[in-house]
């Protein structure tokens, strides 16, 4: 691995779970001299420059640079259209990615940073009206954000003339009513402006037509958060944070059966094995590694062949995966393959919007196909059909991301586990269930203690 301080991680190096610093305490560790910066010694322009210059893309799974983002927004003009109080900058905070815990960490460990870098960001759009989005299960994060955004308004980082200039800016925390579809940006827009989540046609793209019909910027709460860092250290201090050629930290997770889960911020681009064994310890005793999504449960397996691939969005991209969110989910030995798949298609179907008919009527198709998989009863023409209805689901022919993000770990899951799926289908059951019921009844023979049912079934 290479060397670094994990001390020197900038946006988890002031996080508290059990007792996050208020404001007095946040500004004592150098909390919202960056916003000071920028609103008193730069223009918005140089903001944007800036931003553009750390080379900083988007934390929330696409990787879009976000300089070039914000400068999408007609953001410098005069005329009536575009004056501030007719943009808007909204932070996606609404977490719902099975196996995706990096945000909440921020969100209740450091809420102050996420209102400075909200105030730099909307600052640079120049937008005089802020929300954060937020996912309406976290209830922690809603009241130490909401006490947060209040201390900024008493200490003038909040309101009209913050610090003494003339740039107004109020924030509002909205939390979600719960669909995993409101992180994709635009359906969270319409669930802003009271409508139904259903995503928007693209173009035009929020940047230019978002809430209300404004332009709008929506970031995520990890990109949004290296915004105080970049302004007080600069563009080449951020690039440098990196030993390749994608600028600054990413904070990995791993979740699944290895020693340790969790989240760890290192430098982006750290081997996969670095973050799985490095960080996480590897499996537990007992166990092997099968394959693993790296990005978050809507993004392609890949296995053991590629732990050496540096997390970062082209590597992972070149051996046909996603960086996504950057947590890993670890497929092991114990766990079926299938199984595994099943679980994530049942979550992305009962969280379709049923907009389009691909995804409304393909993610339930393929949840009768995989559980009739499962429980033993497939036939070889099911792999068929869910090879092709991968292809009914792709990018371009679904109105949004969701359902070809659905089917990234079925597709990969039929390349690289194909073999567990024709012996679910020649054996008539899942294997490893099939070996927990050997395991019971030679238990059971040893003991002469006959229990009534191992694994659902019943034995005379
Ligand atoms: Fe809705 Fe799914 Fe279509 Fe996206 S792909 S618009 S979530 S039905």
């Amino acid at each position: 691995m290479p060397s670094y301080d994990p001390n020197a991680m900038p946006l988890t190096a002031l996080v508290n779970l059990d007792k996050p610093l208020d404001f007095q305490g946040y500004v004592a560790a150098g909390g919202y001299q960056g916003a000071g910066k920028a609103i008193l010694e730069m223009q918005p322009s140089d903001v944007l420059e800036l931003v553009k210059d750390s080379g900083l893309k988007g934390r929330g799974g696409a990787g879009f640079p976000t300089g070039m983002k914000w400068s999408f927004v007609p953001m410098f003009a005069d005329d009536d259209e575009h004056k501030p109080d007719n943009k808007y900058l909204v932070c996606n905070a609404d977490e719902m990615e099975p196996g995706t815990f990096k945000d909440r960490f921020l969100l209740e460990g450091v809420p102050h940073q996420l209102v400075e870098a909200m105030i730099i960001a909307a600052y640079t759009i120049n937008a005089n009206k802020a929300y954060i989005f937020l996912r309406g299960e976290y209830f922690l994060c809603a009241k130490r954000l909401q006490c947060a955004i209040e201390q900024a308004y008493e200490n003038g980082w909040l309101g009209s003339n913050i610090q003494g200039s003339n740039y107004h800016l109020d924030l509002y925390l909205h939390t979600s009513a719960g669909r995993y579809i409101c992180g994709e940006e635009t359906a969270l827009i319409n669930a802003l402006e009271g409508k139904r989540a259903n995503p928007r046609a693209k173009p035009p793209f929020p940047q230019v037509s978002g809430l209300f019909g404004k332009p709008t910027i929506v970031n995520n709460v990890e990109t949004l958060s290296n915004l105080p860092h970049i302004l007080k250290h600069g563009a080449e201090w951020f690039k440098a944070l990196s030993p390749n050629s994608d600028p600054g930290t990413k904070i990995y997770g791993v979740s699944g059966r290895v020693k340790t889960t969790g989240l760890w911020e290192m430098p982006m681009g750290m081997t996969i094995r670095d973050v799985l064994y490095g960080k996480a310890g590897g499996l537990q005793d007992g166990l092997e590694l099968r394959g693993f999504l790296p990005g978050g449960a809507s993004t392609d397996f890949l296995t053991s062949e590629h732990l050496d691939v540096p997390m970062d969005y082209d590597n992972i991209s070149k051996v046909g995966s996603r960086l996504g969110t950057a947590g890993i989910i670890v497929l092991d030995s114990q766990n079926c393959p299938v199984g595994m798949i099943l679980n994530l298609l049942k979550f992305f179907a009962q969280e379709s919007c049923g907009y389009c008919t691909p995804c409304r009527d393909g993610t339930p198709w393929v949840v009768e196909i995989l559980t009739r998989i499962e429980n033993g009863q497939g036939s070889i023409d099911d792999i068929d059909s869910l090879n092709k209805l991968c292809d009914f689901m792709w990018l371009g022919k679904t109105h949004c991301a969701l359902a070809p993000g659905a089917v990234e770990p079925l597709r990969s899951g039929l390349k690289y586990f194909q073999d567990d799926f024709l012996q679910h289908i020649e054996q008539g059951c899942c294997p490893l269930k099939k070996d927990h019921i050997g395991v019971g009844l030679k238990q059971n023979h040893l003991t002469k203690n006959p229990p009534a049912a191992v694994n659902g079934v019943k034995h005379e």
